[in-house]
């Protein structure tokens, strides 16, 4: 018997998530904030880590950890919060609630690779609706195939990955207002962009609000959080693996949010960083850098296969992005001025 024969045919047509080699690369792919965390802080959270009980099972539902980011991260009171084991797994999450048979899910695209691939992996229908050629949101395009559509489900990246577009505010409450379906704003790049849907949870009964810690500078602990009506929330945490957030990560998000402002401000230091890079890169000749609220930089490049290429060998990762949606363009994530100043001379020689 072979695999081909059992396994579901939109698996066998699928390609495994890459992630490629990183050993010894100046890395700039993956939207990892670059700073480690400050020598103080990583003795203290060592210690506060080596008193976690590991033979015990994790507070299932991160109760304290739920209160604490209630509190920094300003969810209005009434509202409900889910963890995931990074925000990936409450996209799946949400995605595996809502798919009926036949259920439409609803995306800009170009956008976040997981939207479509979870929508594959639960049989829904994906339904992604192109953005302008600059990355820009048409909004009356996506109303409009919304109405034919009726998505179950919506996701907005807010702002948008891989392009750092944030759409205009009137334009996703357009979206809220005409959507039938939930509509999840995907709020993974705030620290970058600092425009939330938080504050408006209890005025659009259909919002739902997705952030992670992984861009703020913990993609390790791998931690995510959906903020919404206690209605949702509740549907959704039955589909949630039993102890899905570990002990560990628990422990030094407890500990670590408590310090929200040491990541703030590291996050601060790259936004300062993103400006002074896309100056210096969107002056290299043939060169597009488009605006970003996130904490990466699309560029459009003459020849992205070539440049990426000629990129790695120097020692320096990129995402190459260069399909039906995205021609010719690298995203390059905000590193350290050391790091950008090693990309940018590397990218000068590999136009
Ligand atoms: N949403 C968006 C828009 C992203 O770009 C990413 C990561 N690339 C995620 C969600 C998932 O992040 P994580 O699983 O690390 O929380």
């Amino acid at each position: 018997m072979k695999p081909e024969q059992l396994v579901r045919p939109e698996i066998l047509a699928l390609k495994a998530y890459h992630v490629p080699a990183a050993d010894g690369m100046v890395k700039l792919d993956a939207m990892e904030n670059p700073y480690p965390l400050p020598e103080k802080l990583r003795r203290e959270l060592a210690d506060v880590l080596s008193r976690v009980d590991l033979n015990r099972y994790p507070d299932p539902s991160g109760q304290a950890l739920r209160a604490l980011i209630a509190r920094k991260m300003a969810v209005p009171a009434g509202m409900e919060i889910l963890l995931g084991n990074g925000s990936d797994e409450l996209l799946q999450i949400v995605t595996t609630a809502l798919a009926r048979p036949g259920a439409a899910i609803m995306y800009p695209t170009p956008t976040f690779v997981m939207y479509s691939m979870y929508a594959t992996l639960t049989g829904a229908r994906a339904v992604p609706v192109p953005l302008r050629e600059d990355f820009t949101f048409d909004a009356r395009a996506f109303i409009a195939r919304m109405r034919e559509e009726n998505p179950a489900l919506v996701f907005i990246a807010y702002p948008n990955n891989p392009t750092g577009v944030l759409y205009p505010e009137a334009d996703l409450i357009e979206v809220l207002k005409a959507c039938q379906g939930l509509v999840v704003v995907d709020e993974a790049y705030h620290a970058f962009a600092r425009k939330t849907f938080m504050g408006r949870l209890a005025e659009f009964p259909n919002l739902a609000v997705l952030r992670t810690v992984s861009k703020l500078g913990l993609a390790g602990i791998r931690l995510g959080y959906l903020a919404g009506r206690p209605e949702w929330i509740a549907q959704f945490d039955k589909v949630r693996s039993p102890y899905n957030v570990n002990v560990l990560t628990q422990a030094a998000a407890l500990f670590l949010l408590e310090r929200l402002e040491v990541l703030e401000e590291q996050a601060a230091r790259i936004r300062a960083e993103r400006e002074t890079l896309a100056k210096a890169v969107g002056a290299l000749p043939g060169v597009k850098v488009f605006p970003s609220e996130a904490n990466f930089l699309l560029v459009r490049v003459p020849d992205s296969d070539r440049a990426d290429e000629r990129l790695r060998k120097q020692g320096v990762l990129v995402k190459n992005l260069n399909g039906p949606t995205i021609k010719n363009c690298l995203r390059i994530t905000v590193g350290t001025p050391d790091e950008n100043r090693i990309l940018l001379a590397a990218l000068r020689e590999a136009l």
